[in-house]
């Protein structure tokens, strides 16, 4: 199978095609050129010892100049060629080094200078090499490109997605050019008739296919896990209210006795009963308005002598495994709880809205059938219905 690569320059400008099979190893490249483009092409072969000249391709101008690109023919071969789409520079890579075969005299200063357009063949026998292939007409050689036979005779056809062709397309400064100069000395992985593939693989586990959650578990640091966290994420949790529940643990909200150590000129008194300040352990658990909120919780889930005195007490209480009720409800119960509580105060604060005790208590008692009902598959939630009608 042979493969063409490229060609650089615009091949159908060139009235005529030119193709230039090399079936022995090249040991000159014959360039003639003037100030602005390569007028022709010619390329020698040694054959039975002696050098044997191929076809001219392009015609010559009496002013030309003539370059010579040599080769060693015994162990180098052309691999790749670069140049912009202009032709106003032409390189040969081998296996051995580069040759720059022209390099136009006259470039417009103003001008960028063309993008380099490289092609490497990736081939790492000399018998992978076909020759090369291109157009010119009067004005000179108007492209040229590779021919590659991948495969040598007798092996089975393999994919073109396989071929190792490596085609680097820009050069925007002159340290990527030597970067690509560099990544072209590099060894290609070997012709293969297998297909290539990647994996993931973290932690020495191989993945089947791609886990964002466990690549993300593999770079992050990892705290270990606090004693509280399955109070506030647990399987089945309220995204919102395991937030705020959340934040209000680690004391976050802008509650007004943190918003008056910030400096803001505000009153720290609750704004739920305006008697005591409104820190977290009053406004979520101490404050009138809320304890009886969670008296009736506590009533409902089956502790009607409970109280409760603290955050602390809470976590307690929530982390506490008992006979009473499943863990899962109090928790689901709890964050509800407070959420609406936070609510509350907020529309007070905000909103000059007042709302009962009462009716939030029936929100909470809707929410929790309503979480129930949409989990009532889950693992934890089966039986959550009856816990929770219970005490009605
Ligand atoms: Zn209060």
């Amino acid at each position: 199978m042979e493969m063409k690569l490229g060609p650089l320059g615009f091949y159908s400008y060139g009235k005529t095609k030119w193709e230039e099979t090399c079936r022995d190893p090249i040991s000159h490249i014959f360039v003639t050129y003037d100030s602005y483009v390569v007028n022709s092409i010619q390329f020698g072969y040694v054959e039975n010892g002696a050098l044997v000249l191929s076809k001219k391709h392009g015609s010559e101008g009496p002013e030309d100049s003539t370059r010579i690109v040599w080769l060693n023919h015994e162990s180098e071969y052309i691999t790749g060629i670069s140049g912009d789409k202009y032709l106003s520079f032409l390189t040969f890579h081998t296996n051995e080094r580069k040759h720059v075969a022209f390099k136009k005299e006259f470039n417009p200063p103003k001008l960028r200078p063309d993008q380099t357009i490289e092609i490497h063949s990736g081939i790492r026998d000399s018998c992978e090499f076909g020759g090369f292939f291109g157009s010119f007409d009067s004005d000179g050689l108007s492209s040229i490109g590779l021919c590659i036979r991948p495969v040598p005779s007798g092996v089975p056809t393999i994919k073109q997605e396989n071929a190792h062709l490596r085609t680097i397309l820009v050069a925007r400064s002159p340290q990527s050019e030597s970067l690509q100069i560099h990544l072209t000395t590099l060894p290609l992985p070997r012709l293969s008739v297998i297909e290539d593939c990647y994996y993931w693989k973290i932690n020495d586990e191989d993945l089947r296919s791609y886990s964002a959650k466990k690549t993300w578990d593999a770079v992050r640091y990892r705290e270990e896990e606090k004693p509280w966290t399955s109070n506030v994420w647990f399987k089945g949790s309220i995204p919102r209210y395991s937030f705020t529940m959340w934040l209000a643990h680690l004391d976050r909200l802008p509650t007004r006795s943190r918003m008056v150590s910030w400096g803001l000129n505000t009153s720290a008194s609750c704004c739920l009963c305006d008697l005591e300040t409104e820190c977290r352990d009053h406004l979520f658990i101490t404050c009138e308005v809320s304890s009886s909120l969670w008296n009736m919780i506590l009533r409902r889930l089956g502790y009607p002598r409970g109280t409760l005195t603290s955050w602390t007490t809470l976590l307690q209480w929530l982390s506490r495994k008992d006979t009473v009720t499943s863990r899962t409800l109090k928790r689901l119960a709890a964050q509800a709880t407070i959420y609406s509580i936070w609510g509350e105060r907020n529309r007070r604060l905000h909103d000059g809205v007042t709302t009962s005790t009462e009716t939030h208590f029936k929100f909470i008692d809707r929410h929790v059938r309503d979480v129930i009902l949409g989990r009532r598959n889950g693992k934890n939630f089966s039986n959550l219905m009856l816990c929770w009608l219970r005490h009605e």
